[in-house]
């Protein structure tokens, strides 16, 4: 299948951060990986392949080299999105409609949420025969709509809006009476008397298009970061085993600052890599040793410059959609690239025939961050923040080029195909 309609695809059937980590999960153990469980002791051996999941929201994925234990190359992704997660007694209602009580999840453009069909898809928690069961769930249908206010009643809208989350972002789903977790138990197929616990987003219902004179584009949600999780999976995938322990992470809560116990910023990363070291070479230090020789592609879409606001990039490092994959860096380190990490990743793109760009923020704008630098906080080693250049960064619906798809499943193949050695004077292979 092209890369672009694969891309596609993953999008639609990942409306949340569970979704994304059970359809990696779900291609992984297809594709023969072995599922392992955090709460029991690892059984793990050379040759074999394993992923986990933590929260049911990130996992990692991991293939052992045949001579056992060795470094990490690791390629990190985020699964979740900026969007509107349902607060406690969701049902609210005003003139005669049925409401849903939200709050930002993340720092998204408002205004792109306004007057779009929206639906509801996460996660219960149902009464089952053993006790307490989680459920992933999908309302899959067009739901709610957050309307605008009319031009008449703001003759300055125009000119720029300012939005009350509180105020201005509350859904319409029906009319008075209708009953959120009724519909929601009733698409999980439970009963809503079972429902004793949930996390509720809503999510923009589109589905991605191929845009442009020549099909140049794709314009869909949750581009960031799916592009990248999808991309890094087919890469992790499609890659020939190699002498080092490849790894693939997909993390959830990037939008909201990497916290909690799944996200970059846990120990979910750190205790992975060491219960690889304990199951595989027991002497003391391994796990150390492995570490420093290791490497850590954070991969996150970067932005394009804006054809209408070219003012707001700096000059010399504008990213162009389709220009290829772009390698971010910056000097307050909020990007984990450094001139060592540079050099090395584009090296292995230019060995793969794969372009590369460069983006740096102009020194007036601080730019945003990501999660590989919060990632070496308990696994530090060499890494480089790289993405896809896009446009509307954080919109409910984004655009990026098509063929910078295929580019990141090569230029990520490569660095799971290369054998990096990095030594503590600077001296590298790869
Ligand atoms: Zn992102």
């Amino acid at each position: 299948m092209d890369a672009s309609m694969g891309l596609m695809q993953f999008i639609d059937a990942a409306p949340t951060a569970f979704h994304a980590a059970a359809m990696a999960a779900d291609t992984l153990a297809n594709a023969g990986y072995q599922k392992l469980e955090e709460q029991q002791p690892w059984t793990i051996a050379p040759g074999g392949r394993y992923f986990l999941t933590r929260n049911r929201s990130s996992v990692i994925a991991f293939r052992l080299p045949k001579r056992g234990f060795a470094p990490f190359q690791i390629v990190a992704s985020h699964g979740d999105s900026p969007c509107f997660k349902l607060k406690p007694n969701a049902d609210r209602a005003a003139q005669g409609l049925a409401q849903l009580n939200v709050e930002k999840y993340g720092g998204m453009l408002m205004s792109t949420w306004l007057d779009r069909p929206l639906s509801v898809a996460g996660r219960l928690i149902v009464k089952g025969e053993r006790g307490f069961e989680t459920k992933l769930v999908n309302v899959n249908r067009d739901l709610a709509i957050i309307p605008n206010l009319p031009i008449h009643f703001n003759r300055d809208a125009n000119d720029g809006v300012a939005f009350n989350a509180q105020v201005d972002m509350m859904p319409v789903f029906g009319e008075e009476g209708a009953d959120i977790m009724a519909i929601v138990a009733g698409a999980a197929g439970v009963d809503k008397d079972s429902v004793v616990g949930c996390d509720l987003f809503l999510y923009n219902r589109d589905r991605g298009a191929i845009v442009g004179s020549d099909g140049e584009f794709i314009s869909a949600p949750r581009l960031d970061d799916l592009a990248c999780a999808w991309t890094s999976l087919t890469a992790f995938l499609e890659a020939r085993p190699s002498d080092h322990i490849d790894v693939y992470c997909l993390f959830d809560n990037e939008e909201v600052g990497s916290g909690g116990k799944q996200g970059a910023g846990s120990t979910l990363l750190i205790e992975a890599l060491r219960r690889i070291a304990q199951a595989l070479d027991a002497r003391p230090q391994a796990l150390e040793a492995a570490i420093a020789a290791s490497f850590l592609v954070s991969a996150d879409n970067a932005h394009a410059a804006h054809p209408n606001h070219p003012e707001k990039y700096d000059e010399q490092n504008r990213v162009r959609m389709n220009g290829g994959v772009v390698v971010k860096s910056n000097a307050a380190q909020k990007y984990a690239s450094d001139g060592l990490s540079i050099a090395v990743f584009e090296g292995i793109c230019k060995k793969a025939g794969v372009p590369t760009q460069r983006f740096a923020n102009r020194s007036d704008i601080p730019g945003g961050s990501t999660l590989g630098n919060i990632a070496l906080a308990h696994a530090s080693m060499n890494a480089v923040d790289i993405g896809l250049g896009q446009l509307a960064m954080h919109s409910a619906r984004e655009t990026m080029g098509a063929k910078d798809v295929d580019y990141m499943i090569r230029a990520l193949k490569a660095f799971y195909e290369s054998e990096i050695s990095i030594t503590s004077d600077g001296t590298v292979e790869f």
